[in-house]
This record gives structure tokens, sequence and C-alpha cells, in this order.
């Protein structure tokens, strides 16, 4: 068996996948019966919110030695995730030392810098012989996990520079850390978003990053790990809203139904609502399907290819948008580039459409006689109504962004609400113009 599937098959890795099916009770019962060494190991692997849910479950002493257990920066976020009267309780089972780096890791909000980072992280003075600085980051490794970088502070814990551990091991012993650091360092400051703390990540390359506050203050590290949580997070936020509703803001088995209805509910009525301007459109044709019924047969077909072209285009440009390819004022480049691919792909849907309706063995029929008028008809909708898919779809996204919203509200299926309505118009405006006085 390769070392992989050993991995994935630990005790502790069974346990997880199983985790979130598991009840309040049946969680307790296991996580007790864990032996010693395993439950530390697995309690790590928890996140944030099911720490804070054993922590409501625990007896008093239970409460006390896991939440010591845990590193400040987690032991913030368990409080973060208990209710209000708990705060305090939980807080008062902590040593002062650690309780004040918690205090001010709570002043930070949860999506920022400051609330992703640890208070933890190995720091020497300038001055010091590279001889001494070794000795001393010996002494904080009893207490700061994990090392990746050594950072220089002065006196008033400004950042003055960094290095890593392998150029700590090969400086001259006699050198001082001022003249061995990095002294260009890359810095967050501690009120950044986090989906921004990730794209310097992704910029940088740097196992952690240090953040600093206005003062440039050194205040602790975000490390990768933190931040690849982040990301999983902010892309399932994004692909949740652009299924047309609310982000959930917890995994799926754990949100209750009622707020399942209600995160969901608001998009569909909105939707619903969007999609009642088919009638009001169609109302405005009653005329046209009363004289040719077959045109009623290619409705379906005609919108839901607009709709389609739609969501194909705003999912792309939402996802290059978020992933920073794409700048606002790109827009004109996409909307020229849009044009000619929804030129193109309406143009090989027609010809799909009118190969159909051409050679169906009863056309005539099925079609009436003037089938090739209807394949026309057809065939020139679907071109129009897939440009205009692709093209709002595109530019939906830029418009939300230029007002300052979230481009992911754009979804897909708002798109495709809005072109339906707008599918129906040019449809049969189409069909006015090549069928009055032959079907019309
Ligand atoms: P080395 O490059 O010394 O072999 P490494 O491979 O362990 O160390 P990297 O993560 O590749 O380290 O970092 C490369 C160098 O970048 C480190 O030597 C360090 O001096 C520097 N560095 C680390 N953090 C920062 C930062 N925030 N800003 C600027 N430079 C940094």
């Amino acid at each position: 068996m390769s070392e992989i599937d050993t991995q994935e098959t630990s005790p502790i890795a069974r346990l997880l996948e199983t985790w979130s099916h598991l009840t309040a009770e049946e969680k307790l019962q296991t996580f007790r019966s864990l032996p010693a060494g395993e439950s530390e190991d697995f309690f790590l692997a928890l996140d944030a919110r099911e720490h804070a849910a054993l922590f409501q479950d625990f007896n008093r002493a239970e409460r006390r030695l896991w939440l010591r257990f845990l590193a400040p920066d987690d032991a913030a976020d368990l409080i973060q995730e208990l209710p209000e009267e708990l705060r305090g309780e939980a807080l008062a089972m902590i040593d002062e030392k650690i309780r004040r780096e918690i205090i001010a890791l709570l002043s930070y909000r949860e999506d920022e810098a400051g609330g992703l980072m640890s208070p933890r992280f190995v720091r020497v003075r300038p001055d010091m012989l590279v001889a001494e600085a070794l000795r001393y980051v010996r002494q904080q490794a009893l207490f700061v996990d994990p090392i990746h970088y050594i950072y220089v502070l002065d006196s008033n814990q400004r950042l003055l520079g960094v290095l890593s551990l392998r150029q700590l091991f090969v400086s001259p012993a006699e050198k001082r850390m001022s003249e061995v650091m990095e002294d260009k360092v890359v810095t967050i400051p501690d009120e950044m978003d986090q989906e921004q703390v990730g794209r310097m990540f992704q910029q940088h390359r740097f196992v952690a990053l240090p953040v600093v506050d206005r003062e440039g203050l050194m205040q602790g590290i975000v490390t990768l790990d933190d931040i690849l949580d982040v990301s999983q997070e902010e892309a399932t936020e994004d692909i949740q809203k652009l299924g047309g509703q609310e982000a959930l803001d917890a995994p799926y088995p754990q949100v209750p139904l009622p707020e399942m209805i209600k995160k969901r509910a608001g998009w569909l009525m909105l939707l619903f609502v969007g999609e009642m301007f088919t009638a009001t459109a169609m109302q405005q044709f009653e005329g046209e399907i009363e004289k040719a019924v077959v045109l009623a047969l290619f409705i379906p077909l005609i919108i839901s290819s607009g709709g389609n072209s739609g969501s194909q285009a705003t999912t792309l440009i939402i996802r290059s948008l978020a992933l920073r390819e794409l700048r606002l004022s790109d827009w004109r480049r996409v909307m020229g580039r849009e044009i000619l691919t929804g030129v193109s792909l309406g143009g090989i849907l027609a010809a799909i459409g009118m190969v159909r309706i051409l050679l169906w063995p009863n056309r005539a029929t099925a079609y009436t006689e003037h089938y090739a008028l209807v394949a026309l008809t057809v065939g020139l909708s679907l071109i129009g109504v897939v440009l205009f898919g692709s093209v709002v779809g595109a530019m939906l996204p830029f418009l939300l962004r230029s007002l300052k919203l979230d481009p992911a509200s754009a979804s897909a299926p708002f798109v495709a609400t809005l072109v339906d309505v707008t599918g129906l118009v040019i449809y049969f405006s189409v069909a006015r113009m090549l069928l009055t006085g032959t079907l019309l």
C-alpha cells in the first residue's frame, strides 16, 4: 500500500470523514474514547466550529484542558465561535499572559489578517550575534510552532528584517543579525482582507508572512496553511453565490433546514418574479403564437440557449475577476471577445437547429410548408440570443464590480432569467420580420 493510502485510512482521517454524520452526543462519546495521543491529533485536526461545539458539551475540566491545549490563535477562533455568554467563562480558564494575546486577537475581524494570524513567532534583536541568536531561537522553539523564519525586531517591536532558519544556520557565528538579515521585508497590514492576504501568498511564495500594524509594529504571522483554509472558504462562497443563492457560511450537512430554506428562498423568489416577465413578454406576441403555433415549439430551445450561453460567460468572468486575471478596465476587450464568441457559438447552434428542421422527415406537416423560413427564423434568433446572452453574462460581473458589489452575485440563474425574457423578444421580432406575409 502506498504511503498516501496509509495516510488516508489512518484512524484520524477515517473519523474525520464520518464526524459530520455523528450527533453531538456521539461526537462527545467518540472523542472521549480516543486513546491518548490520538485525541490530541484529532482535536487539532478539527476546525474552530467543531472545537466550539465540543467545548460546549465538555465538562469543566475538559473545557479547561482542551482550551489550554490550543495555540492562542486557534483558541481565539474557538472563543469567537462560542455564544456570547460563554466567552467570558472560556477566557477566564486561560493564563493571564495567553489571555492577553487572545484578547488582542479577538479585537480583529475573523476575515482580516489580524484575525488569521498567530501572535507567536521567533524574534531576535538586530545587534545580536548569530551565535547568540541561535541560542535564543532554541529557547523560543519550545513555545513557537511552526518556525519558518526568524524576524528581527527593534526594542519597540518594529520589524527590521527577516531570515530563514537555514540562513541563520549557515551565517558566520560572529556576524550581527543586522548584517545577515534580509531588510526588504514583505509585510501584511493587520487590517488586510483575507482574500487579499491569499493573493499576497500567491505572489510572494513564502511559507509565512509577517503582520504589522499601522505603525509598522509586528503583531504576528500568517502561515500558508491558515490561508489554504481561507482560499477554500472563499471559493465555496463564490460557487454558492454563482449557483443563485446566499453563501451558506457552514458545511451543507450542518446548516439547519429553516436556515437553508431562508438562504435559498430569497434568490429563488427574485428569479421567479423575474421569470414572470416571460409571461408578460409572451402576451405581447399572443397574436403571432395564435397564427403560427409552430413558433411556440421552439421557445424552450431558443431561450434556454440564451440562458446557457449567458451562464457560461458569467461563470468564466466571475472566476477570472476573482483570480485577478481580469481587471475592471478590461471590460471593453472582454466585450469584443464575447461578441465574436457569441456570434460563433450562436452560429454553431443555429446550424444544428436549422439542419434539424430542414432534414426532419415529415417537416412540411410538423413545421408547415414554410419550414425553410421557420428554420431561418430559428437560426437567426439563436445567433441573436446567444450573442446577447454571452455579452450580458460577461458584462454583468463587471457592472457589479464597478458598483463595488460582489461580482459573484451576478449568479448564473440570474443571467439566465434576464436572457430568457429578452430571448423571447428577439425570437418574436425576428419572426415578425421574416414571417409576416407568409405564416403571420
Ligand atoms: P533559503 O532561501 O534560505 O534556502 P528557505 O528555502 O527555507 O530558505 P524560502 O521560503 O524560500 O526559505 O524564503 C526565501 C528567503 O526569503 C528566506 O531566506 C528569507 O530571508 C526571505 N524571506 C522570508 N520571509 C520574507 C518576507 N516576508 N519578506 C522578504 N523576504 C522574506
